[in-house]
């Protein structure tokens, strides 16, 4: 069975709607998708009304990506199978609202000092319609604006840690997103470790404080992690007894990242979903 438990949609920063997303996790053979839009559950009810619909045998399991701050960086917890409608969780993720569009604004000041581009967070919010705003509709109306060619080179120039229009790290700390997932029932997963750039020590210096704070598992499986990778991911998991999750990080079609491809655990990963009862024995 596929598990792809990390992906967006356009209620955040991915090209596909909700519907167009599941069509296609339908069409790449995923057994089991949660939906994790950046900082909102929006989309979720969305998904599950085309599953009902169209009776469909795809699994959706409650999702999304909780931005954090630890030792200055941006941190990304994944929240599973938990109550998107708990009181808790609804007031933590209104809270991370207002924190995104206040940032959006100061990263368009920041990015208008260039004098490339005006408009900035008026160009981006238009992009983003009612989707919780992030860099990526920035960067999407840098390139609708000719100021860069690609997404890639968006945050390269402009929008990566210590560039011009990158505002230090907004939000709040690990342990109050592992905690607010866990008062909503569910799960609290370290996205992407591999995703930081962090060196080996501070890789495990990161894992010993998601752990401490109370996380429960780490994305030891994406789409693009070479064996290696997942090798050291899954040892990581097995020293300080986290559990393992599977996840592209889909956000539009490309050659280089799809929903449901390559999400295998190294030997030793127990999976996350081994807590819940309807996938206890599948893998
Ligand atoms: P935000 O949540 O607004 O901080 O934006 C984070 C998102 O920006 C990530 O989920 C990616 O979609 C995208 N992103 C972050 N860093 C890069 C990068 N170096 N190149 C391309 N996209 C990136
Ligand atoms: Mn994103
Ligand atoms: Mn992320
Ligand atoms: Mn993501």
């Amino acid at each position: 069975m596929i598990f792809d438990l990390h992906c967006h949609s356009t209620v955040s920063d991915g090209k596909l709607t909700p519907k167009e997303l599941l069509e296609r996790a339908v069409d790449k053979g995923v057994d089991v998708l949660a939906l994790t839009d950046h900082d909102t559950t929006d989309g979720i009810p969305l998904v599950q009304k085309e599953i009902d619909d169209n009776e469909l045998a795809i699994k959706l399991i409650s999702g999304v990506e909780i931005s954090t701050c630890w030792e200055n960086k941006d941190i990304h917890i994944v929240g599973l199978n938990f109550d998107r409608n708990h009181p808790a969780m609804k007031e933590y993720l209104a809270n991370q609202s207002i924190i995104r569009e206040e940032r959006a604004q100061e990263i368009g000041r920041r990015v208008e000092k260039t004098k490339l581009i005006d408009n900035v967070y008026q160009g981006a919010k238009a992009i983003a319609g009612e989707g919780q705003i992030g860099r990526g509709h920035i960067a999407r109306f840098m390139i609708e604006q000719g100021m860069v060619k690609d997404n890639a080179q968006a945050f390269k120039k402009y929008l990566a840690r210590g560039k011009v229009g990158y505002v230090p790290s907004p939000w709040p700390d690990m342990k109050s997103a592992i905690d607010v997932i866990h008062q909503a029932g569910g799960q609290a997963i370290l996205a992407h470790p591999m995703g930081y750039k962090l060196s080996g020590k501070w890789l495990r210096k990161l894992t010993i404080a998601f752990k401490g704070a109370g996380g429960d598992g780490l994305e030891a499986a994406g789409c693009q992690l070479a064996p290696p990778h997942r090798q050291h991911l899954a040892a990581l998991a097995q020293e300080y007894d986290l559990l393992g999750s599977s996840g592209s990080d889909f956000h539009f079609p490309s050659s280089w990242i799809e929903l449901g491809r390559s999400l295998y655990f190294a030997k030793g990963v127990t999976p996350i979903w081994s807590l819940w009862p309807d996938y206890e024995h599948v893998s």
